[in-house]
């Protein structure tokens, strides 16, 4: 197979977001001529002779050698994904935070410091601050979007500035320009978890981010059918990245490339409809008389909607909403009444779901943890699929009508 340019879908010069993910990556020709990629269930790949073993090891063959190290399907995603995000390299993992780990732990040695905005994902923060934590590496957290908290937290051992945005599940935006000003200013690098954001709507390595990170488990993928992660930088900077990950084996399943793969050729139709999704149920929640607040950074009333406005070009399927004069009961009520989403954790596939995330993900936090991260009992999530936006409308509506 050849080494082509992966930005270059054969004949576009300049080929935009959904092209790039039907094409990128992909050969035009490939085994059997299929125009699909084949998935290769291989531990291992053979050489014809002795002088192609040599030309490997003296990196003048790329091909794979055993299945720890990479898979040719793998290389395709990888390289369609670094195209959808305007990035030179992406390293694949098994999930999400596979990539959050194998990331921070290629990164990180003992005495080294990093600082979080506090509504990185909870798994995120837990793993920094105890696993980390077991090695000498010490992790300092500032309020999400509070830059000089931030600042204040740097110091000469600081190596990483690590934020989400927006945010789960309050859905905050940073402002990656400053984010990554921050970052420049005091020397150290930075990395933006994009994964509610998806690179149709935001796109951070514009803005000097060093590392982007995804759960490709949520939007990439889409469909609720695989975990996976990426992280996608620079070529160089991800070089000891990829190392680590094939001495530790996170690498993800020969049948999951090809479901991400296939997940991704309607990447750009499926977001836009989250988009609309998103908005439409965020602008009819915002007006319901049964609803406190709405968090939706495509809603003027959000902390965060002028940041937004400025560096998304849509703002998610994401959103969360509290109940008027709801304890968590009546909140329950709520979501038990709910006919076309499911209920669940996850989000971004093309299935909705909901959830009160003070039962769900935080259910064993203690209930002043829950309320210092904001996580109230009438809290509800819901991710938009791809339904109907007039559907969900109704339906969220005949649940709230009690
Ligand atoms: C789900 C999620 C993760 C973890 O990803 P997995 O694929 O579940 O391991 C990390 N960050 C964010 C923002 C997520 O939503």
């Amino acid at each position: 197979m050849s080494n082509k340019p992966p930005y270059i879908a054969d004949g576009c010069p300049d080929p935009k977001l959904s092209t790039l993910a039907v094409h990128a990556g992909e050969d035009r020709l490939k085994p059997g001529y299929a125009i699909t990629d084949a998935i290769f269930c291989a531990a291992t790949y053979t050489f014809p002779d002795s002088q192609a073993v040599l030309d490997f090891a003296e990196k003048k063959l790329a091909r794979e050698e055993y299945g720890r190290y990479g898979n040719p399907t793998e290389k395709v995603a990888e390289q369609k994904l670094a195209a959808l995000e305007g990035g030179q390299a992406a390293v694949l993992y098994s999930s999400g935070m596979a990539a959050v780990g194998g990331l921070l732990l290629a990164k990180l040695r003992a005495g080294d410091e990093i600082v979080l905005f506090d509504e990185c994902y909870h798994r995120t923060r837990q793993f920094c601050k105890q696993e980390l934590g077991k090695f000498g590496i010490i992790t300092h957290q500032a309020p999400a979007c509070d830059y000089d908290r931030m600042e204040a937290a740097i110091n000469r051992n600081t190596k990483l500035l690590v934020s989400e945005s927006p945010t789960n599940p309050h859905l905050s935006v940073v402002d990656l320009a400053r984010f990554a000003e921050l970052g420049r200013k005091h020397g150290v690098e930075t990395i933006i978890d994009a994964t509610l954001a998806t690179p149709y709507n935001v796109r951070p390595l514009e803005y000097g981010i060093d590392y982007v990170v995804h759960s490709c488990t949520k939007y990439l993928a889409g469909h609720n059918d695989l975990l996976a992660g990426v992280v996608i930088g620079s070529e160089e900077k991800l070089a000891a990245v990829r190392d680590l990950r094939g001495i530790l084996g996170m690498i993800n399943a020969p049948h999951n490339f090809y479901l991400l793969l296939r997940g991704l050729k309607t990447f750009e139709l499926r977001i836009r409809r989250h988009n609309e999704n998103g908005q439409a149920l965020a602008e009819f929640l915002a007006s319901h008389p049964r609803v406190e607040r709405v968090f939706y950074p495509g809603l003027p009333t959000h902390r965060d909607h002028e940041i937004a406005r400025r560096t998304m070009r849509g703002f998610g399927g994401l959103l969360t909403f509290q109940v008027k004069d709801a304890d968590w009961r009546r909140t329950a009520d709520v979501v038990d009444r709910v006919r076309i989403p499911r209920i669940g954790p996850s989000l971004g596939g093309v299935e909705s779901i909901i959830e009160q995330p003070s039962l769900m993900s935080y259910h064993n936090y203690t209930e002043a943890q829950r309320n210092a991260m904001g996580i109230h009992d009438n809290m509800i999530r819901v991710s938009c699929g791809i339904e109907n936006p007039e559907d969900l409308v109704a339906d969220l509506a005949q649940a709230l009508d009690v």
